[in-house]
């Protein structure tokens, strides 16, 4: 069995040998991002928050972008394409002076097209997770907490497409995860907003609202 210490020392080493910059910071978030994992020519990194009260789970999660990277490339070049859009569309016009940025005029199918392509990428990256973590356990790893998780970020993507925000505040707290399923369940599942249950749509929503660290 591994320890989180041993599996993150390979993973490290693994990065390394596939010429990825790894880079795993002293604090609890990057810009207000857990960590990510890029392929974009100049920026093949991967990056982690190790101060992240779930770091250990965004380190996997990267990781699995890797492994599609690695495995998948199809789906990895496809979601590529369109995975941006979104996040573009919610960060305008804050963005709008961005060189890369020539307008954020997008159709209501391009937005749909880039939230399917989003929910598919991302489950299937915790589909490896959940795998890799049931098949060689990790000491001290809870998948039932992981797969709550799992649960709040995938949702998550509905309501930033719906109020075109991102969350306010963090979503992996115990409030959101007691409310969220601890089962994993298809695609096809996630991509129909109308499985969104109530108590989930309420606990996350209040995610959305206020800002916590803003009194
Ligand atoms: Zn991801």
């Amino acid at each position: 069995m591994d320890t989180k210490l041993s599996f993150t020392t390979k993973v490290v080493k693994e990065l390394l040998s596939h010429n990825f910059s790894v880079l795993l910071y002293n604090k609890d978030n990057i810009d207000g991002y857990g960590g990510w994992f890029s392929t974009d020519v100049g920026e093949e990194e991967f990056v982690v928050a190790m101060k992240h009260h779930m770091s250990f789970e965004i380190l996997l999660h990267e990781y699995c972008h890797f492994l599609q990277w690695k495995y998948d490339r199809q789906l990895w070049e496809k979601s590529n394409l369109t995975y941006d859009v979104l996040f573009d569309w919610i960060s305008f016009p804050s963005l709008k002076y961005s060189a890369d940025i020539k307008d954020c005029d997008y159709t209501n199918e391009q937005l749909d097209q880039s939230l399917h392509d989003i929910l598919e990428i991302e489950h299937d990256c915790e589909k490896r997770a959940i795998k890799l973590a049931t098949n060689n356990p990790i000491e001290d790893f809870d998948l039932d907490k992981y797969k709550r998780a799992v649960n709040a970020y995938l949702w998550s993507y509905h309501l930033n497409r719906e109020l075109r925000q991102r969350p306010k505040n963090p979503i992996y707290t115990p409030r959101v995860l007691e409310n969220m399923s601890n089962q994993f369940y298809s695609l096809d599942y996630y991509l129909d907003k109308n499985n969104l249950s109530e108590q989930c749509r309420l606990a996350l929503l209040q995610e959305y609202e206020k800002d916590s660290s803003c009194p």
